[in-house]
């Protein structure tokens, strides 16, 4: 017995030890009765919280039965995971509260809406909290937690819980990543002995590739909140928004060796538009957890890490949406039980504190309701009075060529919340053309104007030089969408609001017994549009000059890069290209032209050799140990979600000559590519000299040029030998401030190079995050892409950064026998939102092969 006592001391206690068997009185504040009738977490699952990782399914019914239960509670699913998990919302207040539930919602969110707020009494309205867990599947004490806390606030009896519901609508959502999560807590479970074992090298520890942390897709969804590019994200913030809540709890887990973190966070960098009360607030809020935390005798700390600069986190969004988002970072036991320099830290040791910081923010929300309510207003309403102080007056955008990407940039701000409206006349600012029907306004004359600023701003001067993300985010540069600030106000060019609409539809223009078909290669979905016509059969070419000729429409000129179909040497029928036309120029949203004759009016012939034969692209990624899973997951996304391509994961360390022979094409997308040996590396070049296509970006072009796949060098460094002394403390802030955490960049494009094509202008924003600098090649036609002499467009960079940047190369296109290599410095297609240079990559896929090899950069 006294055995088992020592064991179990060791299994759930931690800084300080307290002895006692695992039991709900351990995560529960004390003296609290419950209700018989409501089930324990222990009795509904067969195990106590934090003796298993709870199943995310395990997660979900014990949810509905609360529930089910419970007057105070009702649920909903508000989306589903790609692997098809339920996202859940709890809505907990008072019974009577949830017979009035619409109305309250209704007057909550009129708060934030300068027209309606100025009549509503905050004091006599319930405060709305928000809390969410385990963004980072991975980080699973949140998750832990959750059903703990949905417990306490179901079956909780006394005057303060009464109290508290009355006065509060809590939203809970137990998962905020429901894969990660589940993926996470299968492998801490399949890890599990009989005896846990605290180790860190057990390999309970130590997941593999790619881990829990991420969604399906191997995304960082507590990147996602302004990006919204995936499920999750979107019916999250949706009900982001229908509640607008006052409070937003973000849980996570941090290094094991730390204590517990709660916001605020590093002062000097908070995002310059948050105003100053949503930190004052913060602090009388922490102030809760404080004592919380005190009265278990908990470590913590707060202010000297994490920041609230990036307002795409869980605990920035809100900032900026009138409410007070709160990042909680626990150390992590990264399974049941793992030795740290505070003593092993047990598993429901950091579901405690979970718990614990969870009913603290409900008792800072009970407290600083009116003040938190106030707060809201007064957001909004100062937030009209700035846009109507502001220089700008509107934004006008969209771009002519491409329906489907100005959509989804339409998509992405209405989600937001912020209006949208036609355009009524035609407008030509700073020299670019916007016309009614392809462009679009909005005015800043809304409430969301802090947040439309924070998408639309560039900005490159910062109180630190350091960042916990990304230093810039601005939403029109990542889209490439043409677009310009206006400084008048005049509602003569405000038309009509628009309305959250579908996709929009292309059409085929001309008769259907056609010579051939052409579409141009300025459309997001048109690298879709040739891998469905290839997949299919059908044989396609490239244009690689511009030409023009006789549609149904007139004479019309079509750019480089324009995907041509001669239907006399097809190999399937006439009708089942025609089908495939129709639908994709219905699904794909592109113009289709077909063309009566190959005679044109300028430039080259239909039947020319300088249209190129287009090979279909069979793609591995290279995965696992020593490639970065965010990058990889990334470019299987982009290709598997937005092009509906096929594409295989291959395992690098598993490659050997008959793996490869079924590709023609290899993305490399990042990594030290650790376990790619000398066997490896030289079947690697064999494969691409026989005249396959390899693509490298981000630090897999600094591995491929190690490596000489291509014949390039790095720029120097200034290197000046210093013997300057620098004092310690200052260490870690002068290295982090030569980081480029991730900035936007502007680059010279060669639009008659296949890597260009479907590029209107000269110039493009590309996001950098890293330092590798390449010199541009000696071969002149082999850096397509080319860092500008002033190439800062947004964020911040040092200056000795700055300088090795500028005139340095961002594309390469190197030979490698008969194939080829192709290098990006940076990533195309970061967070999934960079929808302007997604296309160099489908550019390297589709028109790799078709790069003359005399414009390659020569080997060695
Ligand atoms: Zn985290």
């Amino acid at each position: 017995m006294k055995r088992i006592l020592v064991i179990l001391s060791i299994l759930f206690t931690s800084q300080p030890a307290i002895a006692g068997p695992i039991d709900l009185t351990y995560y529960l504040p004390e003296g609290t009765s419950y209700n018989p009738d409501i089930p324990t977490p222990e009795a509904f699952f067969g195990f106590q919280i934090g003796q298993w990782h709870l199943r995310h399914d395990l997660t979900v019914a014990y949810m509905k039965e609360l529930a089910a239960r419970s007057d105070r509670i009702s649920i909903q699913t508000y989306a589903r995971s790609y692997e098809q998990r339920e996202l859940l919302l709890l809505t907990i207040t008072s019974p009577e509260n949830h017979q009035n539930i619409e109305t309250i919602q209704q007057q909550h969110t009129q708060l934030s809406d300068p027209n309606q707020s100025t009549t509503l009494t905050p004091n006599t309205m319930p405060v709305v909290v928000y809390m969410g867990y385990s963004i980072h599947g991975n980080e699973p004490s949140g998750g832990n937690a959750a059903p703990i806390v949905a417990y306490h606030l179901a079956a909780a009896q006394s005057a303060a819980i009464d109290s508290l519901l009355q006065n509060a609508v809590i939203l809970l959502d137990p998962v905020f990543n429901p894969d990660g999560f589940n993926r996470f807590a299968h492998w801490a479970n399949t890890h599990k002995g009989k005896h846990v074992n605290a180790d860190p090298a057990h390999r309970e520890h130590n997941e593999v590739w790619p881990g829990g942390r991420t969604n399906h897709y191997w995304f960082d969804l507590n990147r996602d909140w302004l990006l919204l590019q995936h499920p999750e994200s979107q019916g999250r913030v949706a009900q982001f928004h229908a509640w607008k809540p006052n409070i937003l709890t973000d849980h996570h887990e941090m290094g094991t060796n730390r204590t517990f973190f709660f916001q605020p966070g590093i002062p000097s960098r908070n995002y310059p538009l948050t105003p100053e009360r949503n930190y004052e607030l913060t602090a009388a809020i922490a102030k809760h957890h404080a004592e919380a935390l005190n009265n278990i005798q908990s470590l913590y700390y707060t202010k000297e890490s994490y920041d609230d600069f990036y307002i795409g986190k869980g605990s920035t969004y809100p900032d900026l949406n009138g409410g007070v988002g709160i990042l909680f970072e626990q150390a992590s036991s990264r399974g049941h039980i793992q030795e740290s320099i505070h003593g092993p830290l047990s598993f429901p040791f950091t579901i405690r504190n979970h718990v614990r910081a969870s009913l603290s923010t409900l008792k800072a929300a009970a407290e600083l309701r009116t003040d938190l309510l106030d707060h809201q207003r007064t957001f909004y309403a100062e937030a009209v009075q700035e846009a109507n102080k502001s220089r700008i007056k509107a934004y006008v955008f969209g771009d002519a060529s491409d329906p489907a990407r100005t959509h989804h940039f339409i998509h992405l701000l209405q989600q937001h919340q912020i209006q949208v409206h036609e355009l009524a006349r035609p407008l030509t600012p700073s020299g670019q053309t916007f016309a009614p029907g392809s462009a679009y306004v909005i005015s800043t004359q809304q409430p969301q104007y802090r947040l439309l600023t924070a998408m639309f701003e560039r900005r490159t001067t910062f109180q630190d030089s350091l960042f916990y993300d990304v230093s810039a985010w601005t939403l029109p540069l990542a889209f490439n969408m043409p677009f310009a600030e206006l400084t008048t106000s005049s509602q003569e060019f405000i038309g009509d609001k628009v309305q959250p609409t579908q996709m929009p539809q292309g059409r085929l223009i001309g008769n259907s017994n056609a010579y051939a078909y052409a579409f141009e290669w300025k459309g997001y979905y048109a690298p879709r549009a040739l891998y469905r016509l290839q997949k299919a059969g059908v044989i396609a070419k490239v244009a690689t000059q511009p030409f023009r000729i006789q549609t149904a429409e007139g004479t019309r000129a079509f750019d480089y890069g324009t995907i041509l179909i001669t239907m006399g040497i097809q190999s399937i029928s006439p009708q089942a290209i025609q089908t495939l036309i129709d639908l994709t120029a219905q699904e794909d949203a592109l113009d289709i032209y077909a063309l009566e004759t190959g005679l044109v009016t300028s430039g080259i012939s239909l039947g020319s050799p300088n249209f190129a034969p287009l090979q279909k692209p069979e793609i591995a990624i290279l995965i696992g140990d020593g490639t970065t899973s965010s990058n990889a997951g990334e470019t299987w996304h982009l290709l598997d979600q937005r092009y509906d391509m096929d594409v295989s994961l291959i395992e690098a360390r598993y490659i050997n000559s008959s793996t490869l022979s079924r590709y023609n094409t290899i993305v490399m997308a990042g990594g030290s590519y650790s376990t790619l040996d000398s066997l490896k590396r030289s079947t690697l070049k064999q494969w691409t000299r026989a005249g396959n296509t390899l693509i490298a970006y981000d630090s897999a072009a600094q591995w491929a040029v190690r490596n000489k796949f291509v014949n390039t060098t790095f720029v120097q460094t200034d290197a000046k030998k210093t013997q300057d002394q620098k004092p310690y403390g200052n260490a870690s802030n002068d290295q982090g401030a030569q980081v480029i955490g991730g900035a936007i960049f502007q680059v010279q494009v060669d639009r008659t190079h296949p890597l260009a094509y479907g590029y209107e202008n000269n110039t493009l924003p590309v996001f950098r995050r890293g330092t590798t600098f390449l010199e541009p090649t000696k071969n002149a036609y082999a850096t397509p892409l080319i860092y500008t002499h002033r190439p800062l467009l947004s964020g911040y960079i040092s200056n000795p950064n700055l300088t090795r940047l500028r005139d340095s190369a961002a594309t390469i296109a190197g030979k490698q026998g008969s194939g080829r290599v192709i290098l990006m410095t940076d990533n195309p297609s970061f967070r999934a939102y960079w929808y302007g240079t997604q296309k160099l990559l489908a550019n390297a896929l589709f028109f790799g092969s078709t790069i003359k090899g005399n414009t390659l950069q020569s080997e060695e």
